[in-house]
């Protein structure tokens, strides 16, 4: 059985908002903007990552139907229901690790010290704030203000199972 640890997800461009919530999760998800699914599949081949998708079409190659690559087939066109549907299938901990990577870029963020981003981040977030991170790629800084206790908030409504 698969560890939940090494769950890594590619996700369909229709069904795009499901990859900034599962990164903040902290699961590795690649944004797929291709349109070629042979292209997909084979990274998630590769990468050995789950395709989420809309697409009926996926679901019937043979790699899928065999059980070499998972997919699961997203019923809803509703962000909040699709994030249930994935997290239920696949028993997803939405604590798992949450803000560990960058929402932009899916790379996985690099702590800071707070002398490290001084001028970099606004002075009332500085004097507030004493844990940074660091996206390597964009360089964007993360840390625990407003915009994060509010995702947090959502985080645990889809573990409860909605609202
Ligand atoms: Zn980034």
């Amino acid at each position: 059985m698969r560890l939940i640890d090494n769950l890594k997800f590619i996700v369909d461009n229709n069904v795009g908002k499901l990859a900034k919530w599962l990164r903040i999760m902290g699961y590795d998800s690649l944004f797929f903007n291709g349109g070629n699914d042979s292209r997909m599949v084979a990274i998630a081949l590769g990468e050995e990552r789950v395709i989420l998708t809309r697409d009926t079409q996926i679901m019937k190659r043979r790699v899928v139907i065999s059980g070499r690559l998972k997919a699961i087939l997203i019923q809803s066109d509703e962000p909040e229901r699709q994030m249930h549907q994935v997290i239920d299938s696949l028993h997803l901990d939405c604590q798992f690790k949450p803000f560990t990577i960058c929402l932009e870029c899916n790379q996985p963020l690099q702590e800071k010290s707070k002398q490290q981003v001084k001028d970099l981040v606004p002075p009332y977030v500085f004097q507030t704030q004493n844990q940074y991170m660091e996206c390597p790629t964009c360089h964007r800084i993360y840390w625990r203000g407003t915009h994060w206790q509010r995702m947090s908030e959502r985080l645990k409504r889809f573990r409860k199972g909605g609202p």
